[in-house]
């Protein structure tokens, strides 16, 4: 069997997690099966398209670096792939189901249909839908009544006393009453336009697709497409309703729980490797106490078995934590690439928007070892190496002085500091430094850490701060020095 899958998305919205986790799960079921992956545009509600919400898909997929196999911009021998370009099929094939006495002509106005579910609510009977009034006309009538120009929708002819049943790999057996399905949805709107579902069964029959993956909000249309598939006379797609993915509180994820759209991952400053292979773990486990996946490595292992029928939570911290580990993967030129924009427009190099010099490039990738392992997000890498860039502000007096101490002696230790100071700075590594400053606070009879207190808040202006030795090899002994010896002056009024 050749495996042929697809995302299709209506472009009319930014691209959020519940989408990706679709496209994700699958361009990594088509891969692990050597089969082919599409993208299919939905663009049939023209109401709430917009162009930019296209672009937006583009920018999104480019970023994390997920490709189909065909598509609207790569094209493929079933194109186009966007359905506002394929409305001929449609009208094509719900004309195919009139001639088969499976749909029919409905020419209630809108005004009637909102009438009905006016009068429904008012008597709270709970039913919903069309009530299939149209159904009965006789065909020559329509006929008439089409030609005279009479406005009119194309609806499917449920047929009624009867059960629909279709397996699902997630969920099993599904059985489905007819008469309890959407009475009667309309195919074909009286724009010519197709319904979402006349497109997604059409193109999914006519683009080959083997097997459908998608959220579980759909499923209640899946009765409803097996019923045109049946009508057609075609064999329906293999289903897989993907588990919902919730918010900590178990509501459906939302803004409330905080960003939804890739954007605004992307702008928050995570990796597009660490939001893939968080989000492939969404409802899917691959290897017990094992979190790290290439998308590679997914590619092979990624199997419908994996799957879980629970809904899938999404864990903001986790998400973090992933972040942190692909951080950490980054060789010092990459994460320097990847911070830079972010120093760049919060002035590190001047003011905000700033181009670094060639010699601030240099320091700001010599500085990356010192950051890499305390950053979560790339946009605060410009915030811990700050001090690196231009002098910081002093800071108080109290902060300069180790526990149990006084001014006094914290003015001694840092005499005691700026001596090594110069040395350490030019040792080429912090086991080198570190020895030696370790050795130098025993020979002067003094705790490690109290020597390195006042240092440290005279370098980098803060008592936590990125590793020192680091700092003063980048600064260089002049610099260090200066900064050393305006703490002193401070400390010593
Ligand atoms: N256009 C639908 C959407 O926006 C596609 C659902 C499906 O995959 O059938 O998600
Ligand atoms: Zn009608």
């Amino acid at each position: 069997m050749n495996i042929r899958d697809r995302y299709a998305p209506s472009p009319t919205g930014l691209q959020h997690i519940g989408g990706i986790r679709t496209a994700l799960f699958n361009y990594l079921f088509a891969r692990s099966q050597g089969g082919k992956f599409l993208l299919r545009l939905e663009d049939t509600d023209r109401s709430r398209f917009d162009e930019s919400f296209v672009q937006n898909l583009y920018d999104t997929f480019n970023w994390l670096g997920i490709r189909w196999d065909e598509g609207p911009d790569n094209g493929g021998s079933f194109a186009p792939y966007i359905q506002s370009e394929r409305t001929e099929f449609y009208k094509q094939y719900a004309g195919e189901l009139l001639n088969k006495g499976a749909a029919y002509y409905c020419f209630c106005t809108s005004e009637r249909i909102e009438k009905i579910r006016q009068e429904r609510e008012a008597a709270h009977s709970g039913e919903s839908g069309y009530d299939r009034h149209c159904r009965d006309i006789p065909p020559e009538e329509a006929a008439r009544r089409k030609v005279a120009g009479e406005n009119y929708t194309i609806r499917l002819k449920i047929p009624l006393g009867e059960t629909t049943c279709f397996h699902d790999h997630l969920l099993g057996d599904i059985e489905w009453k007819n008469d309890d399905v959407n009475p009667d949805p309309v195919l074909l709107k009286s724009d010519g336009f197709p319904t979402y579902h006349l497109a997604n069964v059409v193109d999914d029959h006519l683009m080959e697709i083997s097997h459908v993956l998608r959220a579980q909000e759909w499923l209640s249309s899946t009765p409803l497409h097996v019923i045109m598939y049946k009508s057609f006379g075609w064999t329906p797609p293999e289903f897989c309703h993907l588990p919902m993915v919730m918010g900590q509180d178990g509501k459906k994820l939302s803004k409330r729980h905080g960003a939804t759209s890739i954007d605004e991952f992307r702008r928050q400053g995570y990796l597009p490797e660490a939001l893939l292979n968080y989000i492939a773990l969404l409802g899917a486990s691959y290897e017990e106490g094992r979190d790290i996946f290439t998308l590679s490595e997914l590619e092979q292992r990624f199997s419908l078995d994996k799957l879980n029928k629970a809904p899938a939570i999404f864990d903001y911290k986790k998400l973090e934590w992933y972040n942190g580990q692909y951080i950490r993967m980054k060789s010092d030129a990459e994460l320097a690439a990847l911070c830079l924009p972010y120093a760049q427009s919060a002035g590190l190099f001047g003011g905000a928007g700033t181009e670094p010099t060639a010699q601030q490039r240099d320091i700001f990738t010599a500085a990356m070892p010192l950051i890499r392992e305390r950053l979560s997000f790339l946009h605060e890498a410009p915030e811990k190496i700050a001090y690196l860039f231009s002098e910081p502000a002093l800071a108080a007096a109290e902060e300069f002085i180790p526990k149990k101490l006084d001014r006094a002696a914290a003015i001694t230790l840092l005499r005691l500091g700026r001596e090594l100071a110069g040395p350490m700075a030019k040792m080429p590594d912090d086991e080198q430094a570190e020895n030696f400053i370790k050795e130098q606070a025993e020979k002067n009879a003094v705790k490690l850490g109290d020597l390195m207190m006042p240092l440290r808040v005279a370098i980098t202006g803060a008592r936590v701060s990125p590793p020192l030795f680091g700092s003063l090899r980048i600064l260089g002994a002049e610099r260090s020095l200066q900064r050393i010896d305006r703490a002193l002056q401070f400390l010593e009024q």
